[in-house]
């Protein structure tokens, strides 16, 4: 199976010079869509992974049907203000500007075995600051899984503590 048939490359979205990888139309296709996350339940299996911790909304995407599927927990980290109780924050980098995000604070237990998912991998910030989050907390990170690397932009170098897996690479 090519994945890379099943992405759409929408070139100068969301600005003149990037070319966006669109995952919708691969999550259109039933089959193509479970085959992608069985390729990340494969990656994560026999890790003993007891939560998922994914970043909205994408992280969701790829997140909850593994988690499903290896019958652990699903942990959601969001942008500040949409979860109802105690928070930690972590701020991180954009192209321009920053950003934070947030993850509930009794959501992991120190010692807990935590796979981190997003949809894609650029630069990184994103999930570095995901993983933090979770350290802070306790939880130990035992893989980490993308759909997508862009590798040019070289975003393994700063986890290069960690197990990454990605099912195609740009
Ligand atoms: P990073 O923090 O630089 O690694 O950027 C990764 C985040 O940006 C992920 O949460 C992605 O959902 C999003 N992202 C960046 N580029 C793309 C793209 O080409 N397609 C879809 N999402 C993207």
């Amino acid at each position: 199976m090519d994945f890379k048939d099943h992405i759409t490359v929408v070139e100068d979205f969301p600005h003149e010079g990037i070319s966006f990888k669109d995952i919708t139309t691969l999550m259109e296709n039933g089959k193509v869509y479970r085959q992608a996350i069985d390729e990340m339940v494969t990656f994560a299996k026999n890790r003993g992974v007891d939560v998922v911790v994914g970043p909205e909304a994408r992280g969701f995407v790829v997140g909850c049907p593994v988690s499903y599927a290896l019958e652990a927990g699903f942990v959601p980290v969001r942008k500040v203000g949409k979860l109802p109780r105690e928070v930690l924050e972590v701020d991180y980098g954009l192209e321009y500007g920053k950003d934070s995000l947030n993850i509930h604070k009794d959501s992991i237990k120190p010692g807990q075995k935590v796979l981190i998912t997003d949809d894609l991998l650029a630069t990184g910030g994103t999930i570095q600051a995901t993983i933090s989050m979770v350290e802070e907390l306790g939880g130990v990170v035992v893989g980490v899984a993308f759909l997508i690397e862009l590798s040019f932009l070289e975003g393994r170098k700063n986890l290069q503590k960690y197990d990454v897996y990605s099912l195609v690479t740009y």
